[in-house]
Parts: C-alpha cells; sequence; structure tokens
C-alpha cells in the first residue's frame, strides 16, 4: 500500500535563523512519533542546501518550489533540474497556482517543468485547481483535466512517477477549504483520468492542497483517493505541521 505524502510549501518564507528553528522542532517531533507517511519541505531555492544539511540522513525529504523548463545556458535568474538534483531535491512543484497567476505559467509550460523534473530523478508534484469563478461556472472538472492532459500529453511514458496536487485556487491562503466531499469528488475525476493512461493509477499519489491545517486534516486525508496534502501556511509552524503528519495514516 503507498504511503500518503505531507509536503510543506513555505512559499517566500524564512531565514537561516528561522528554517533553523523550524526543522529542527520538526524533526524533533519526527523523531518522537515515526510519521507514517512520507514527508517533505519545498523552501525557497537559496535555502535548500540549509535544508539539505539540517535534512542530511533523516526521513524529511528535499523539496523546490519551482524548476526552469529550460536544461542550461543564458536563463538568468532560473534554477535547472540537475542543480535541484545537486542539492538532494526529491520533489518539486510545478505550476503552483502562484506561478500560474503571478508569473502566467500555461498548462504546456507545467508540463515541460515536470518533464525536466522526470529526466533530473527528482518527482514533479503537479499543482492544478480551479478559480472560484470557474467553479461557479460549473467548470471545475474541464479546468482541472485540461491541466493534468497537458502533463500528461507530455510525460505520458513516466506518467505514474509524477505526484498530483489538487489546489483550489480559492481555498489557498484564505483559510477557505474545499469540504472533504467535494475534494473527493475532484480526486476521483483526476484518477480516472490517470487510468486512462497507466495501468497503475492508484501507484499515483494525489494531494489535496488548500487551507489544510490541524483541524482539518484527517476528514480530508481519510477521503479514499486523497493520499496527501501539499501545506501552505500551517507548515511554517511546527506544532501544526507534526499534527497533520499525525493525521496521514
Ligand atoms: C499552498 O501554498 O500550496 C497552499 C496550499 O497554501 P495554504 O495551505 O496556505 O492554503
Amino acid at each position: 500500500m503507498k504511503k500518503k505524502l505531507i509536503a510543506g510549501n513555505w512559499k517566500m518564507n524564512g531565514s537561516l535563523a528561522s528554517n533553523e528553528a523550524l526543522l529542527r522542532a520538526v524533526l524533533d517531533g519526527m523523531a518522537q512519533q515515526a510519521p507514517a507517511c512520507d514527508v517533505a519541505v519545498a523552501a525557497p531555492a537559496p535555502y535548500l542546501a540549509q535544508v539539505q544539511a539540517l535534512t542530511a540522513g533523516s526521513s524529511l525529504a528535499v523539496a523546490a518550489q519551482d524548476v526552469s523548463a529550460h536544461e542550461a545556458g543564458a536563463y538568468t535568474g532560473e534554477v535547472s533540474a540537475a542543480m535541484l538534483k545537486e542539492f538532494s531535491v526529491r520533489y518539486v512543484l510545478v505550476g503552483h497556482s502562484e506561478r500560474r497567476q503571478y508569473h502566467h505559467e500555461n498548462d504546456s509550460l507545467v508540463a515541460i517543468k515536470a518533464q525536466r523534473a522526470l529526466a533530473a530523478g527528482i518527482t514533479p508534484i503537479v499543482c492544478l485547481g480551479e478559480t472560484m469563478q470557474e467553479r461557479e461556472a460549473g467548470l471545475t472538472e474541464a479546468v482541472v483535466k485540461r491541466q493534468l492532459a497537458a502533463v500528461i500529453h507530455l510525460n505520458g511514458h513516466c506518467i505514474s512517477e509524477i505526484v498530483v496536487a489538487y489546489e483550489p485556487v480559492w481555498a489557498i491562503g484564505t483559510g477557505l477549504t474545499a469540504t472533504p466531499e467535494q475534494a473527493q469528488e475532484v480526486h476521483a475525476v483526476l484518477r480516472s483520468q490517470l487510468a486512462a493512461a497507466t495501468e497503475q493509477p492508484d501507484r499515483i499519489r494525489l494531494l489535496y492542497g488548500g487551507s489544510m491545517n490541524a483541524g482539518n486534516a484527517a476528514a480530508l486525508l481519510a477521503q479514499p483517493d486523497i493520499d496527501g496534502g501539499l501545506i501552505g501556511g500551517a507548515s511554517l509552524k511546527a506544532p501544526d505541521f507534526l499534527q497533520i503528519i499525525a493525521s496521514a495514516k
């Protein structure tokens, strides 16, 4: 049976001092109560070396928040998949809604980023989800299927190696959360879309993200097609993050 995955997304937060305090507290908690799930934290790029050093020898995996669609070369400011690999990065977020919204990343760019990650031996966590306007217009299913289809189209042969994070845009950082039933409904749609692309759709972990916290995690994680969580705000507080980890059985 596959383990659930709980991944923290620190976004553009932290400092050398606060990261160390947070990581030490999370690692202490994980040492006291061994998680039944896989755990990762996605740190800003300048802190990957610090996270790599502090988590060495532990079961806490290093994740990155983005990767370049290019392999190498004259792309100022970009970070390649090969560079991430040198810092023991195991997972990388691609297509987070904040990248889609503020950096105008489209479905095909996200698919290329997933491809770059896979080629470097890094698991892409493909983020997708609808806006409130799209949900209200009855477009949720069409939007998430379109977003996932682009990734399947380019990466079909190794699609069972990806992780998908369903993150309704209206739930990210807003305190609004999809109900467990709403989240499960979308996850079931994604699972059947994956079933058409691979013989092993159950191998693929489907995470829910969007204001998941210590109070609502257990109910969300109890849904049959929710295989973990992508956690923003609550991953910055060690007790909350540890509580979510403990809920992922
Ligand atoms: C995220 O950044 O992916 C996220 C889910 O954020 P939050 O948990 O703060 O809504």
